[in-house]
Formats: C-alpha cells, structure tokens, sequence
C-alpha cells in the first residue's frame, strides 16, 4: 500500500467518499466529478498502480464482479452501461491505483473521447 496514493488514503478511511459497496478485495464510492448520471469507481484494496502491474487475474474479475453488482443496484443492467480502465498517458489514466470506472444513465458515444 502506497502511503501516498490518494486511493490507499481513500481505502483506509483517511479520505472522506462517497462508499456505495465494500467487500474483502474491493471498495466501490462515487467519482467526485461525474461524467454521467452514475459513475462510480471501483478499486482494489491492494495497491495495484495500473493494468499493467495487475499480474493477479483475480483483481480484474474482482472489480468487474463488483461493477456488475453495482450495475444492478443502479438500475442500469438492462438499459446498458459502460466500465473503462484507463491505462497511463495515452489511456488518460490521473490517479495510479488501478480503478475501473462504471458509467450509466446516459447514452454513450463510441469511439470515445
Ligand atoms: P482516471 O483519469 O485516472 O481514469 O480517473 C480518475 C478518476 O478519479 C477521475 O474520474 C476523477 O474525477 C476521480 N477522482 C480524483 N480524485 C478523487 C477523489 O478525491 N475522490 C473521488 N471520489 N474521485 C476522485
Ligand atoms: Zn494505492
């Protein structure tokens, strides 16, 4: 765990979100600057900086277990919804803890921005 990776901080409590779902391998809360009616990020508790460092398949079907469940709970499930890992410079990637976005609520454009 990084001391000073603002997603460790949000982990531990250190930093005050807006938490929707927590089990023993991730922690779901609300972006603080959504760009659609439901964006919530989803993360591990363990520090992984980005896809490319996730060497364990099972933080990747982890994150996405629990998006799916979100998704559900949203209400977005049969209307369609859109999870995104960003993925350094290119990918638009800010914050270096991995975390997969889930967005719905609105229709989504393709190919994206
Ligand atoms: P990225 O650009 O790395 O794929 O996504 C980082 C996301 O984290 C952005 O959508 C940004 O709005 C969000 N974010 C950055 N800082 C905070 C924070 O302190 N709290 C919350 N809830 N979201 C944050
Ligand atoms: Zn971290």
């Amino acid at each position: 765990m990084a001391n000073e990776c603002l997603f460790c901080r949000i982990v531990k409590k250190e930093i005050p979100a807006s938490i929707v779902a927590e089990n023993g391998h991730c922690i779901a809360f609300r972006d603080i600057n959504p760009q659609a009616p439901t964006h919530i990020l989803v993360i591990p508790r363990q520090h992984v900086a980005s896809l490319n460092e996730a060497k364990d398949p099972a933080v990747i079907a982890q994150m996405h277990q629990m998006a799916v469940q979100l998704a559900k709970a949203e209400g977005l499930s049969e209307r369609g919804y859109r999870t995104v890992i960003n993925t350094n410079a290119d990918g638009g990637q800010t914050v270096f803890h991995i975390h997969l976005h889930l967005l719905g609520g609105r229709h989504m454009t393709w190919p994206p921005g």
